[in-house]
């Protein structure tokens, strides 16, 4: 059969080769034709009322590029038209040149920074993306994932819907174009009604920026003010860099319309009596150690996990490493609490990418030892402790392990910051599938055989909430969005259990047939 996006792909795949992104042409192509939808961690930022605002994106976007790596883009309205850039690649190399942000004219922007972990970065999944709709334009900016969105782009696209990007993110705006409301703000907020899953979102309209939050709050949004203008961020790093002023968190299920003059109006899209179920895996790894989340600074609750580590699972050694970079705030907090030192057994390469994204094992591996060195001269003869602040796959602890007993530690050990990650995440954190969680498959003592250290243990996940001052964990109504650990998901799972059901109904008529 004739594949109709055939050309496109071959088209796509020439132009990105042109950009000298990183390519892999079969995830390419398979994304192209329809391939695995991409889940995305990113960050999120938005600014009005001031003339500089594809420069103050530009900076914001750089404080969050933590929070994706593989892509960026900034869209801004002039008072007439739209405009936009996106580009493979970080926030520094795309835009730091005047040229590139003059193209991005007016005084109101929004900006995105992508982390896709398919591997399927293509251009035209690089956000914000932009629709033109009968009530003007809009361009839209997301950080989560949808739970529902298989199901709602196939009757989209049965309905005659034309996607034009593999991403779920453009499900909102293909909601927005065919609400029958009247308003830009009513028709985007119908199709907030029809979404289930985590989303912060970033909206421009010719009126107004728009920050919208899930009513679970499971992406984090934030609002700020830079001389009195409106700035939406993702997290509070990127406020500090561009000298605007924190104001609060976008309410779980809040949308906030902020004016180029200042004003800021807030409605509530679905009722909040409840209070915000923030993801906890942003406290534990994602958000920016220097952010602040909820009054208390990032690096402070990594600090005490640490401590917090040291109570519950002490260790006899000589001293306390870190695995970088996200494993020193833990490991400086179970230094201080064990009275033990703490040293750089490993030396991190700033050269090089994130070593969990990358698709195949064998690539990851040789990445984790690109990434991190051993430093000899602090190993040799030592018994330590490794701090890392989760383990996913075992990747990382295993590689590591081997690097630090290869420069002649006498032990090694390793404390993990946080419980066993038992299931897969749904909301754009991207721990993956069940059966690649190490700890869904292998009790603790076989983890520990797997990685070969000499002892193991994770924080409890009381001890996790009690480190963040919110525990013990209440079983009625957590605090946090936890999912990872206790399997405890706070919203539908409308493509998953659907996925499910059919790969039964197959399973079920296989057996049938065969019978
Ligand atoms: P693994 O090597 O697969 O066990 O992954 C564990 C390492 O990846 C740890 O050092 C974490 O800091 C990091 N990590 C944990 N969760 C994520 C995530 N969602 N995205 C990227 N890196 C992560």
């Amino acid at each position: 059969m004739v594949n109709p996006n055939a050309d496109f792909a071959a088209v796509a795949a020439r132009r990105l080769r042109k950009l000298g992104a990183r390519y892999r042409r079969t995830q390419e192509f398979d994304a192209l034709l329809g391939g695995p939808t991409l889940n995305e961690e990113c960050g999120v930022f938005g600014v009005i009322g001031t003339p500089d605002a594809a420069a103050l994106t530009a900076l914001g976007l750089h404080a969050l590029q933590h929070r994706g790596q593989e892509a960026a883009g900034i869209a801004s309205y002039d008072g007439e038209q739209f405009h936009s850039e996106r580009h493979l690649g970080l926030v520094s190399d795309n835009f730091s040149d005047q040229a590139t942000l003059d193209r991005v004219k007016g005084v109101a922007a929004i900006g995105h920074t992508r982390y896709s972990t398919q591997g399927a970065t293509i251009l035209r999944n690089v956000q914000p993306l932009y629709a033109d709709l009968d009530r003007g334009g809009i361009a839209l900016a997301h950080n989560g994932n949808l739970t529902n969105s298989k199901k709602l782009r196939a009757e989209l696209v049965q309905r005659g819907a034309i996607f034009h990007t593999t991403s779920d993110s453009e499900v909102f705006l293909q909601l927005t174009a065919r609400s029958h409301q009247l308003s830009m703000l009513d028709k985007l907020i119908d199709a907030l009604k029809q979404v289930e899953g985590a989303y912060a979102l970033v909206v421009l309209t010719k009126d107004a920026l728009i920050g919208v939050r899930d009513p679970v709050g499971i992406r984090p949004l934030i609002l700020g003010s830079l001389n009195g203008k409106p700035v939406l961020a993702s997290e509070t790093c990127a406020l500090d860099l561009i000298g605007a002023r924190f104001v609060r968190d976008i309410r779980p299920g809040e949308i906030v319309i902020c004016k180029a003059n200042g004003e800021v109006e807030s409605r509530q899209v679905f009722p909040s009596s409840d209070p915000a179920r923030p993801c906890i895996f942003e406290l534990i790894y994602f958000a920016r150690p220097n952010s602040i989340v909820d009054g208390n600074s990032v690096y402070e609750l990594r600090k005490k996990l640490g401590k917090r580590l040291a109570q519950e699972a002490p260790c006899e050694v000589d001293m306390v490493a870190p695995i970088p970079d996200s494993g020193v705030p833990a490991a400086i907090g179970y230094a201080q609490a064990s009275g033990l030192p703490f040293e750089q057994a490993l030396i991190r390469s700033h050269f090089i990418g994130r070593t969990f994204i990358e698709p195949e094992q064998r690539i990851r591996e040789a990445g984790v030892a690109r990434k991190h060195a051993p430093n000899r001269g602090a190993i040799e003869g030592k018994r330590i402790v490794l701090i890392d602040d989760s383990i996913v796959r075992g990747t990382t602890s295993r590689k590591i392990t081997q690097m630090l007993r290869n420069a002649g530690a006498r032990e090694v050990h390793m404390r993990i910051a946080c419980p066993p990650i038992l299931y897969p995440d749904f909301y754009g954190i991207d721990t993956p599938s069940k059966e690649e969680l190490i700890a869904s498959k292998m009790t603790v003592e076989e983890i520990r055989a797997e990685i070969g250290v000499d002892s193991l243990a994770f924080l409890s996940l009381d001890g996790l909430y009690e480190a963040f001052g919110k525990g013990p964990r209440d079983e009625t109504a957590p605090a946090f969005t936890d999912h990872c650990f206790t399997g405890d998901y706070p919203t539908r799972l409308t493509d998953q259990n659907e996925a499910q059901r059919s790969a039964m109904i197959q399973q079920l008529s296989f057996l049938a047939e065969s019978s």
